[in-house]
């Protein structure tokens, strides 16, 4: 095995969004980084691209709020030294049936950590945005100030062109198969599938879909990060309506609690389409996918049912007119992994996956906070606790939560 010789201060392994950022966030601070992918930058094999992802504050958990309200400033930061925008603000409209356990914590949330937010009923709902939304009498929505949608691949893009005019190297069709500590010179040697080498002092991986396999092949480590194939879909707003679903005209990204859990963002991507998908999917493996583009009737046809009850005819809800498949990589609670890897590579090498299909958003976070778990051994402001590895130790599920799942796990999504 050819050893390339350069020596990293860390090596960034996966360039989703999450190991962009974080070689942003190195290479920023003066650290010599190399940010290796297995396969071409800004793919469509994983979980980082596409046109939109919503960014939102409010959370069952309480302690989501304040990544993601640091990564509105560190968004708002990264465009203006690229240049052009990646983050697009709009309200967050949360609504569903008011004795939702789920909406009830996303509501008990916002006080403590101060998100402005006003609670609506059904009546005024109906006059809150230029479309008018229908929510049965039972129902609560939620609007908050803090959301708006971030664009995906272009993103990630301005994350590596970023790092690369701090200094940082990229190369891409790198499939890394070894990550092994260097007795010579400490830190670590991490190899790939085309014979290369490399020494780092430090190494993050953030492989996304592929992070079990990984590491067990590594180490030997089990880490439970769940693979699911889920699809984006988009649907037609009739003529005429456009401009009332459009986030220049305030239409919100939106979240609707209860069964199923269904969520959406503006008309921006594609002029006269919004996007309006089911938060859920089927477990698969990552190599091998069926690259599902519209779920099974039991899923689609509850779609279709919500898309005519809020909407009403303005959205064709006879068939969605695109669809694209991506992954998510599910832990058992939902909630990160953010953690150093331990084993014989202890603080050397630190894991950060299984962002359970919400992570996009804080991403500028996630990177700073792995940057100073690089730097310094400990991150500055968060408490890491909820995404340690050791929660699932004699505890297969992880956190406790005394509200239910969010995403839909099935084999269902299929049939
Ligand atoms: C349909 C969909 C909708 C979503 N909506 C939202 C949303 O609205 N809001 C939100 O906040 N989040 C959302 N998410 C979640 C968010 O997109 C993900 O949490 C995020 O993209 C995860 O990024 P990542 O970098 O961890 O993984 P990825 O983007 O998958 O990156 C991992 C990278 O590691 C590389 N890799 C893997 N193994 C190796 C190896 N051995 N060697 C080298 N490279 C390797 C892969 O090729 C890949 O490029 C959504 C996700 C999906 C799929």
């Amino acid at each position: 095995m050819e050893n390339s010789g350069e020596a990293f201060d860390a090596i960034v392994v996966g360039a989703g969004v999450m190991g962009s950022s974080t070689a942003y966030h190195l290479s920023k601070r003066g650290y010599k980084v190399l940010l290796l992918d297995q396969f071409d930058f800004l793919h469509h094999r994983g979980s980082s691209h596409g046109e939109s992802r919503t960014l939102r504050a409010t959370y069952p958990e309480p302690y989501y709020a304040a990544m993601v309200k640091e990564s509105v400033i560190l968004w708002e930061q990264a465009q203006s030294e690229i240049g052009y925008k990646v983050y697009f603000s709009t309200p967050q409209l949360d609504f569903g049936p008011s004795d939702g356990t789920s909406l009830r914590s996303v509501i008990d949330n916002c006080g403590p950590n101060s998100v402005p937010h006003r609670i609506l009923d059904a009546h005024q709902l109906l006059d809150e945005f230029p479309a008018r939304i229908n929510m049965p009498e039972s129902w609560v929505a939620v609007v908050s100030e803090i959301g708006g949608v971030v664009k995906p691949t272009k993103a990630v893009s301005m994350f590596q062109t970023l790092a690369v005019k701090n200094g940082a190297v990229l190369r891409d069709n790198m499939e890394v198969r070894e990550i092994e500590r260097d007795d010579v010179r400490g830190g670590v040697l991490v190899s790939t599938a085309n014979g290369e080498r490399f020494s780092g002092k430090k190494c993050v991986v953030a492989a996304g879909a592929w992070m079990k396999k990984l590491v067990e092949r590594v180490t030997g480590i089990e880490i439970p990060i769940t693979p699911l194939e889920t699809c984006v879909m988009y649907w037609r707003i009739k003529e005429g309506h456009e401009a009332e679903f459009d986030i220049g005209g305030g239409f919100p990204t939106f979240a609707s609690y209860g069964e199923p859990y269904i969520y959406g963002t503006p008309s921006l991507e594609f002029p006269g389409l919004i996007k309006i998908p089911v938060h859920g999917g089927h477990p698969c493996d990552p190599d091998k996918r069926k690259w599902v583009t519209r779920p099974g009737p039991t899923v689609l046809e509850p779609l279709k049912e919500w898309i005519r009850g809020r909407f009403g005819d303005r959205v064709g809800a006879s068939d969605p007119v695109m669809a694209e498949s991506c992954m998510y990589s599910m832990t058992p609670d939902e909630d990160f992994v953010i953690d150093f890897l331990g084993g014989d590579l202890g603080k050397d090498v630190v894991v950060a996956g299984g962002f359970s299909g919400h992570g996009f958003k804080m991403a500028p976070a996630v990177g700073r906070i792995l940057a100073d778990l690089v730097i310094s051994g400990e991150a500055k402001g968060v408490d890491l606790k909820h995404f340690e590895l050791r929660r699932f130790e004699g505890n297969p599920k992880g956190n406790v939560k005394h509200f239910g799942d969010q995403v839909a796990f099935s084999a269902a999504f299929l049939n």
